[in-house]
């Protein structure tokens, strides 16, 4: 979603004249996009900002900004003399960078948090910087309106609110003439998106939007993120089959294995409800990958809760997991009615065998598609070397092949030859 309205900032500051830098000693401002979903992530930022106010004695004209949800959640303190910040700009009031930059240029501290009920950004095109332009964002809700009791996303990015489908088309298509490849439709709860009122035949869900975003660009590769599993409906997973270029792979965050902690979370949904959700995947798509996110040692989360997260994720066999120790957030409901009171050290031995676990079942996802031939969308060269491409498949596994005739942006079969737990390894078959 940064990376995303990081594009948006971009294109409403060269609209007014500024460009870019890649080089940061150059940069008269510094604009630092935040997320505070967990404490670490918000530390980084404070260590970042530590960094800059050294080199803003060097350069005592050089603006820095605080945009985001740490904007959101923290103007006052950031706003204070120490921290060394100029703007405070939260995640609905980009549009008005310009002027508060104005405003900061006088020496006065410039800040909007102002949450929006409408602001989607629908009409700014996001500046693409890549040269190299294979896969895009495009973003279809923001805000949220669940409350999972540990989340801090509704309070910093506001209520939720769907973009019209006719300019997510204009968007997608342009991609499209653009030379894109892929796009991602992305909101904090894919599944929730509706224009126009509930119950009206004209209304439109995520379902119908998807088949006809997929409808409407053929050659370019459709994803999706992030699915909620209350909300996930088999008509997504019907339009998914339809479609052959919807990828299949669905992130499905489950949070914990445990109905009792899930219901602590807020989640609206049990084991046995995901379990399901799982199994209509299964039997609607043949070959669907599904990642997951799990919080360690939500409040009161007991060994037997621990187990009965290591047992679901055993159950399903999830491709890959972004896995985390829970993170009290100011303001959550979680933080005002639960005690924080699984100890550190315990949140970590259940992490570290979450993680242990993932690697076991990533590693058995890789071993599937040993020998095989699959489809890989070359994103760019390889990190490790130049003669190699990196990609992905439309089960969004990595894959690293010899280059050889191919080029960034092609879609090559490719036969796997090994794999790593992250990466599978293989050779062009044309
Ligand atoms: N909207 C998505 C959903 O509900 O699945 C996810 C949004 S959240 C930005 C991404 C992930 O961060 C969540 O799925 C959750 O696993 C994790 N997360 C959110 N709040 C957290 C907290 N307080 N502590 C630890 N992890 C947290
Ligand atoms: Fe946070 Fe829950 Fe909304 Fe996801 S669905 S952003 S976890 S409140």
């Amino acid at each position: 979603m940064n990376v995303a309205d990081s594009k948006i900032v971009v294109s409403i500051m060269q609209e007014n004249g500024y460009a870019v830098t890649q080089e940061i000693r150059q940069a008269d401002i510094i604009l630092i996009n935040t997320c505070s979903v967990r404490e670490n992530a918000e530390r980084r930022i404070w260590n970042r900002l530590a960094a800059l106010k050294k080199t803003k004695e060097k350069k005592p004209d050089l603006l820095v900004g605080i945009i985001g949800c740490m904007a959101e959640r923290l103007k006052e303190k950031l706003l204070e003399d120490e921290a060394g910040v100029d703007l405070v700009v939260g995640p609905d009031a980009y549009r008005d960078l310009p002027h508060l930059i104005s405003t900061a240029l006088t020496g006065q501290k410039a800040v909007n948090v102002m949450l929006s009920r409408e602001e989607m950004y629908g009409d700014i095109s996001p500046v693409y910087q890549d040269t190299q332009k294979v896969s895009a964002f495009v973003t279809i809700m923001r805000g949220c309106n669940n409350r999972c009791s540990y989340c801090v996303v509704p309070f910093v990015r506001g209520i939720e609110r769907s973009k019209d489908p006719e300019m997510i088309l204009a968007d997608v298509q342009r991609l499209s003439r653009l030379g894109f490849k892929e796009v991602t439709l992305i909101g904090q709860n894919v599944d929730s998106y509706r224009w126009g009122n509930r119950g009206r035949k004209s209304s439109l869900d995520f379902a119908r939007l998807l088949d006809a975003v997929a409808a409407s660009v053929p050659n370019l590769r459709i994803r999706f993120s992030t699915s909620h599993p209350k909300d996930m409906s088999d008509a997504v997973l019907h339009t998914m089959a339809t479609h052959s270029n919807i990828c299949k792979h669905i992130h499905l965050p489950v949070q914990s294995g445990s109905t009792r902690i899930l219901k602590l979370m807020n989640r609206g949904y049990t084991r046995e409800w995901y379990m399901d959700r799982i199994s209509a995947i299964r039997s609607i798509l043949s070959e669907c990958s599904v990642t997951t996110d799990i919080i360690a040692g939500f409040c009161t989360e007991t060994e037997k809760d621990h187990q009965d997260t290591l047992s679901l994720m055993k159950w399903t066999g999830f491709d890959f997991a972004y896995m985390f120790k829970y993170s009290e957030r100011p303001g959550t409901k979680a933080a005002s009615d639960l005690e924080d009171d699984v100890p550190e050290a315990v949140k970590g031995s259940r992490l570290n065998e979450i993680i242990t676990l993932q690697n076991s079942l990533s590693v058995k996802s890789k071993s599937k598609d040993l020998n095989r031939v699959v489809e890989v969308l070359a994103e760019r060269r390889s990190k490790r070397s130049e003669k190699d491409l990196f990609g992905r498949t439309s089960q969004n596994k990595v894959v690293v092949f010899p280059k050889g005739i191919h080029s960034i942006g092609d879609l090559v079969k490719v036969k796997i030859n090994a794999h790593t737990a992250a990466t599978l390894i293989g050779e062009a078959q044309e």
